[in-house]
């Protein structure tokens, strides 16, 4: 029998974001599909019961949680002893988590201390033949290969964004409190803070409905003769604005600021699509000014419906790889966009 462990963190306020929810529905489904397993569930954070409680309507049979103010942040040392307790406490098979970033860094090493293995950036989970398999992508999205184990237990880590969120209700749930003991050394990492941006400034979205790629050329020469990069700084901030798309990239327009030519402020190397940058998910995807290869290619592989607009009806990589080209100005065609949602609002 599999015993598959959802294996999940709280977020600061104590609840579960949508990518935990996520690996609880391919809990379910694999549960259906195999015929003999049985899902339970581990929290770790601050406080887990609330989190318990919002899915306690889901199909688990048991609820472990490690809690206490040492598992508030993400740090290796006591994320790993947290999630090695759980995986011990519920002789878990299979461990289902979201591949955030604090689990990633966390649980390819707890698989180790345990005698199993991680695969990461899964992007599905299927059984065939009573045989279980993940998919995931290799080469920066470009090749995609399905992969069985043997070896007990089995870490997968799901990819946010490529699962439907489990709809499960709330209730109250019974958790078994594991206890975890803490060496000195787990606590020699200090977390003092999180920087990040306001949130007004914050342009990277991985929730919203639409991708905004921006290339290098909004910083070129246009056809007066002259770069418009205030303004197009401007174009793009109000589309952000009006539509609360997330911003994506090109290397090039990032990598601007570093030989220190006019730069869009509010772009940093984070928003970088492509091959060395990020491959988000996003149901629409629309790239202004744009050309390489690699944002096409891979930056915006999971991109459902992907338009372009570039003023160079030759752009092969704009045309090969988009759904639909507005061989156009991108400062003409977004002036104009901005301005039918401004009227919209
Ligand atoms: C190993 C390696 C890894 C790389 N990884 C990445 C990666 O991860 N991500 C990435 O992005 N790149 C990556 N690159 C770089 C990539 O090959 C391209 O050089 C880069 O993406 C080009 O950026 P761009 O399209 O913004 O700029 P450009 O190539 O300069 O294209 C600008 C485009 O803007 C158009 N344009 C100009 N003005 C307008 C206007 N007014 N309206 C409409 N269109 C206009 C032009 O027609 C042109 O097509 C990588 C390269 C290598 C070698």
């Amino acid at each position: 029998m599999e015993t598959i462990l959802v294996l999940a963190h709280t977020e600061a306020d104590g609840s579960l974001a949508k990518p935990a929810r996520e690996a609880l529905h391919v809990a379910a489904t694999l549960s259906k599909a195999l015929a003999d397993s049985k899902i339970v569930v581990g929290l770790v954070g601050e406080g887990v019961q609330a989190a318990a409680n919002s899915i306690a309507a889901c199909p688990a049979t048991k609820y472990f949680g490690v809690a206490g103010k040492d598992f508030s942040q993400s740090r290796y040392a006591t994320d790993s002893a947290a999630a090695e307790a759980i995986c011990k406490a519920a002789q878990a098979t299979l461990v289902i988590a979201p591949a955030t970033s604090r689990w990633n860094r966390a649980l390819p090493g707890v698989a180790e201390r345990v005698g199993g293995r991680a695969d990461t950036h899964v992007t599905s989970v299927t059984v065939s033949d009573g045989k279980i398999a993940v998919n995931r992508w290799y080469y920066r999205q470009r090749m995609e290969a399905t992969l069985t184990r043997a070896q007990r237990p089995w870490f997968m880590l799901v990819d946010p964004g490529s699962q439907p969120a489990c709809q499960c209700g709330a209730g109250t749930a019974k958790i078994e409190t594991v206890a975890v003991n803490l060496p000195d050394t787990c606590k020699r990492t200090t977390v003092v803070g999180i920087r990040a941006p306001a949130a007004d400034q914050q342009t990277i979205r991985p929730d919203a409905k639409v991708l905004f790629v921006a290339g290098a050329g909004w910083t070129k020469k246009q056809p007066d003769g002259k770069t418009h990069t205030d303004e197009a700084g401007k174009i793009i901030l109000e589309f952000l604005d009006l539509t609360k798309a997330s911003l994506g990239s090109s290397k090039s327009l990032v990598d601007l600021r570093g030989e220190g030519q006019a730069v869009l402020p509010f772009m940093s190397h984070l928003n970088q699509v492509g091959q060395t940058g990020s491959t988000p998910r996003h149901p629409k995807g629309l790239s202004t000014c744009c050309h390489g290869e690699e944002p096409h290619a891979v930056g915006w592989r999971f991109i459902s419906e992907r338009r372009a607009v570039n003023l160079d009806p030759n752009c092969g990589w704009a045309r090969g790889k988009a759904d639909v080209l507005y061989v156009a100005d991108a400062f003409e065609v977004m002036r104009k966009v901005n301005a039918l949602l401004a009227e919209k609002k």
